[in-house]
């Protein structure tokens, strides 16, 4: 595995590369875990060159928020990728990426303040504006991203198809504990207490599924959870059921819906989802 830290370079080896294998990008913030994992095992399907990046991107994050602690593991990393034969890595300083304040943002005003963006309204647009940048560096053929970050995965397809990108977004399924929590990086920060109860994010998901499929309608549904979550001892950042396209809040669930959570335990923000069909 060939480890690249300078954009420049990475290009001219794409550029030998793209036109004789399909190339698979996989962008990440590293800390890896069996999220991360199954991301490059479907893009080893499908793409003959897999690149990888990590890079923990300073303008998705806020002033308040955990850049400089953001878990950071580069032994372990470049240990699994080399194990999964991935073919370049893909770690940038941020020098590298940027090299000047960074003046150009990528915005989709109808999404970003959204979910997720109720709260962090920068956070998109530092998103799509670092995967726009990973995808001209790397000109992959397909990239893959997680549901687990399902607005994420929305913006970044939509971003794709808006600005001819040439190339094909891939969502894969989320991967959890067995008790149902969601696998992510920033799990490592919570104690013992929070982690035996963090999987209820999960159980609220479930049961709000279960409560649609019987028929009832979303709002009395939301409110049921809010207040389980709540009495849990969480801090609900939202919990909504939303058009999968629009993330519109519904009044009544048709054929597909988006059921999506944010909660607090201690210091971590935990996200899921799931889609209701
Ligand atoms: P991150 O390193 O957290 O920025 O995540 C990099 C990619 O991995 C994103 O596309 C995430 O959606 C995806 N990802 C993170 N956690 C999971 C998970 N538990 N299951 C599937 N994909 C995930």
């Amino acid at each position: 595995m060939k480890v690249i830290k300078d954009p420049v370079k990475i290009q001219a080896i794409v550029d030998r590369i793209r036109p004789v294998k399909k190339i698979g990008l996989i962008p990440t913030m590293g800390a890896l875990h069996k999220g991360h994992i199954s991301l490059i095992e479907s893009a080893k399907k499908e793409a003959e060159f897999i690149i990888v990046s990590i890079f923990v991107n300073p303008i998705q994050f806020g002033p308040k928020e955990d850049y400089k602690n953001y878990p950071r593991k580069p032994g372990e990393d470049n240990k699994i990728l080399e194990d999964l034969g991935v073919d370049i890595l893909f770690s940038p300083f941020v020098i590298d990426l940027y090299p000047n304040p960074q003046t150009t943002f990528i915005h989709i005003p109808s999404l970003e303040k959204l979910l997720c963006g109720k709260v962090r309204n920068w956070h998109f647009k530092g998103v799509l504006t670092v995967v726009a940048k990973l995808f001209n560096i790397t000109k992959p053929h397909f990239s893959y991203f997680g549901q687990k970050d399902y607005q994420q995965a929305l913006m970044i397809r939509r971003m794709t198809n808006e600005l001819n990108f040439d190339l094909k977004i891939r969502l894969s399924p989320t991967i959890r504990e067995d008790d149902g929590l969601a696998v992510s990086s920033r799990n490592i920060y919570l104690s013992n207490e929070e982690r035996k109860r963090a999987n209820l994010l999960y159980l609220s998901l479930k049961e709000a599924e279960a409560s649609l499929r019987k028929g009832e309608d979303p709002i009395s549904t939301i409110e049921k959870q809010k207040l389980l979550i709540e009495k849990n001892g969480f801090i609900l950042n939202y919990f909504e059921i939303v058009d999968p396209e629009t993330l519109k809040p519904l009044d009544e669930v048709k054929d597909r819906a988006l059921i999506a959570v944010s909660a607090k335990t201690g210091k971590t923000m935990l996200i899921d989802n799931l889609i209701y069909e």
